[in-house]
């Protein structure tokens, strides 16, 4: 009898085991295929810049002819290079009949509310563009390389806050060199674009320097309203398709009005892209305003 007993208790501390074992192992796998995802999405962000000018076109030569490519991928089973970049153009032509939108936040990285924002912005898988200042980019390389790393754009804002009109060519070709080399000795990649500190155009930067002055179409007055509230109400009642938000990382209540502007955005429909994105699918022009 005792014996019985204990043979049945040894059976059901295996049986909880068991099953124990394979929770684990199912949780283990989801959060793998959760991170193959996310791994995936980005790639085909950053892919979808560079091939969907070039997919487009190839995209209207083909014509019908896009079928019978299909059903002979189907057959193969394999993803070739031709399914790949078709997936690619697909999502090139879903993003531009999307409602797009770029947030961008000026003056950072500020090492508590940027590291706040991007903990955010991961978990809402929302990319944005971050128009870094060198000074303290130098002081938080961790931080531009987060960034890089979960699909963001970094761009050039200046080394220390200057105003690009009051410089020669050779100073303001020097403040842009040192952002540019803060942003690529922490992620290993070049900024594309840059924005001037107070928004303040420079025809001497725009003709001799090769990055576009990217400036923006709504303007949350952020540094002046400290009030998450303010903050979101002046993007929510304001963007449309093809705005470019201004914001700064530096404010908690910018970053707190940001992220409630998100939700509700991401509610009405719109999809956050980065500028180098935006710029692909909206005819933004060299200048932003
Ligand atoms: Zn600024």
């Amino acid at each position: 009898m005792i014996k019985k007993r204990f043979i049945a208790i040894v059976m059901l501390i295996a049986i909880v085991a068991i099953v124990f074992i394979k929770m684990e192992d199912s949780k283990a796998k989801q959060e793998l295929l959760a991170e193959k995802a996310e791994a995936k999405n980005l790639i085909a962000l950053l892919d979808v810049q560079e091939q969907s000018s070039e997919e487009t076109e190839q995209d209207s030569v083909q014509g019908q002819s896009s079928e019978a490519t299909e059903q002979e991928d189907s057959i193969q089973e394999q993803p070739s290079e031709a399914s790949k970049k078709r997936a690619l153009a697909q999502q090139a032509h879903s993003l531009a009949d999307e409602k797009l939108v770029a947030l961008t936040f000026d003056d950072g990285p500020h090492p508590q509310h940027t590291e706040d924002l991007l903990d955010f912005l991961k978990a809402e898988r929302v990319p944005a563009t971050f128009f870094i200042l060198g000074v303290q980019g130098e002081k938080h390389p961790d931080i531009l390389s987060r960034m890089e790393k979960e699909g963001h754009q970094l761009a050039v804002h200046s080394y220390d806050h200057v105003d690009f009109t009051k410089l020669s060519l050779q100073d303001a070709q020097k403040q842009i060199n040192q952002t540019n080399q803060v942003i690529k000795d922490a992620t290993g990649v070049d900024a594309t674009v840059m924005r001037p500190p107070f928004g303040a155009i420079n025809d001497q930067v725009t003709k001799n320097v090769d990055m576009p002055q990217i400036l923006w179409n709504i303007d949350t007055m952020d540094w002046k309203h400290r009030d998450a509230n303010y903050i979101y109400n002046t993007i929510v009642k304001n963007t449309e398709d093809g705005s470019v938000i201004l914001l700064h990382d530096i404010y908690g209540t910018s970053v707190e009005g940001a992220k409630r502007a998100i939700k509700k955005l991401k509610k009405d429909g719109y999809t956050f892209v980065t500028i180098d994105v935006l710029m692909n699918f909206r005819d933004l022009g060299l200048v932003v305003r």
